[in-house]
């Protein structure tokens, strides 16, 4: 009963301009999840991205699929892109990594020596970079045939979570040896796995505190206005409305953009590996209501950094509200004090509940239209 109130409470009036400009040009919305249970158990939403490429694998679409997975080096969880060929290999990437990569100089010689079709998963900024590739090169534009991305707010650089895990490993004197960022329901829990067997499982705010205040976001998400994935075939996220939130089934968000992306949709839900339902594109933007407007707004974001010294060029010309600059100078501040050692030991021994009203603020800032 509440559930319904509180999205139309929250709910932002969009106009059309509005949603051309966020979400950029797309064909259709559903909320999706994959039909498997087994599927969905460790994806980081409805595990819509793993089933639809696993269909498209298995009825020749393409020969590969580009994933990036999560390694633990020396105790560390670094991000690692592979092309899988297998649903077994599709399987074990499922999940987000919030930590940085190298998609250009680790992805690309991959899908350059890979023979055959390929399926690309990235970041949008990941798939505009493959796409700027492609139009210089013909060779990888005919390889590259779906390329899917995930909604991104921003990326963390390795600082913090090295920061999480050694915390969890000062809790078990043990070694690391897994790692994954979000597993179940709505927001879900942040799951480590150590060398003596032990599992550590903690609600993910303990990482996404610091990550949803841009503490140690990578430089370049700051020059960033692009949240859904313009360049992409499919882009896909999560759907936090609240009517969803007791659903026992999570969901993946689907944005289809191009005819191509259309197709393989289509034979994912139409061998049943995917489960859809169409979505009013107004609830794509509802789900991101407070994030989007103030990841796409480069023109605050450029003016709070010129108070840091940093250039960001401004290419989107928005109105810059006093709650836009104030939310973007947070942004800007906060990423800028993850880069000094002292603002590092101010942000680790902040105690959680000042976390926890700061991160109040923000979200207040990012909530006025
Ligand atoms: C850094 C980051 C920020 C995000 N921000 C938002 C956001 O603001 N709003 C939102 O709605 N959704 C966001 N997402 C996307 C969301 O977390 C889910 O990934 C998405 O809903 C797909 O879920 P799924 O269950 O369908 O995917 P799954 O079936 O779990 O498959 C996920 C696929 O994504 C690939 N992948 C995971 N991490 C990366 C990465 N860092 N780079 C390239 N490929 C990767 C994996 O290889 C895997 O194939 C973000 C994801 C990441 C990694």
């Amino acid at each position: 009963m509440f559930a319904p109130l509180a999205d139309h409470f929250f709910k932002k009036t969009w106009k059309e301009d509005d949603i051309q400009r966020y979400l950029g040009n797309y064909q259709g919305a559903y909320l999706t999840h994959a039909a498997d249970e087994q599927i969905r158990a460790l994806a980081a939403s409805g595990g819509t991205t793993s089933a639809m490429a696993i269909a498209g694998l298995e009825k020749g679409r393409f020969d590969g699929v580009l994933v990036c997975n999560t390694v633990i080096k020396e105790g560390k969880v670094r991000s690692r892109f592979s092309i899988a060929t297998t649903a077994a290999e599709i399987l074990a990437a499922r999940g987000s990594k919030y930590v940085e990569s190298r998609f250009l100089q680790e992805a690309l010689p991959l899908i350059r020596n890979f023979r055959g079709r390929l399926a690309v998963i990235g970041l949008p900024c990941d798939i505009a970079g493959l796409r700027r590739r492609c139009d210089k090169e013909p060779e990888l534009a005919g390889k590259v045939v779906l390329t899917i991305t995930l909604l991104c707010g921003h990326n963390s650089r390795v600082e913090l979570i090295d920061e999480i895990t050694a915390r969890l490993q000062r809790e078990t004197g043990q070694e690391l040896v897994n790692y994954r960022f979000r597993v179940g329901h709505w927001r879900g829990r942040l799951e480590a796995v150590f060398a003596d067997g032990s599992v550590i499982s903690k609600p993910t705010e303990y990482f996404n505190d610091y990550q949803n205040l841009h503490f140690f976001s990578e430089r370049k998400c700051l020059a960033c206005h692009d949240h859904f994935g313009y360049e992409a075939d499919i882009s896909v996220g999560d759907v936090w409305l609240f009517r969803l939130k007791n659903d026992p089934v999570k969901h993946t968000g689907v944005i289809i953009r191009t005819h191509r992306g259309d197709e393989v949709f289509r034979l994912a839900v139409g061998c049943g590996a995917v489960q859809a339902s169409e979505l009013d594109i107004r609830d794509i933007l509802n789900g991101q209501a407070r994030s989007a407007p103030a990841h796409y707004n480069l023109s605050a974001k450029a003016k709070a950094a010129k108070l840091f010294n940093i250039q960001i060029n401004d290419t989107v010309n928005q109105k810059i509200p006093w709650h836009a600059y104030l939310n973007a100078l947070m942004t800007v501040g906060n990423m800028r004090l993850s880069e000094k050692d002292w603002g590092k030991t101010i942000i680790f021994r902040t105690p959680r509940f000042g976390l926890k009203f700061y991160l109040y603020l923000k979200k207040a800032l990012e909530s006025f239209k």
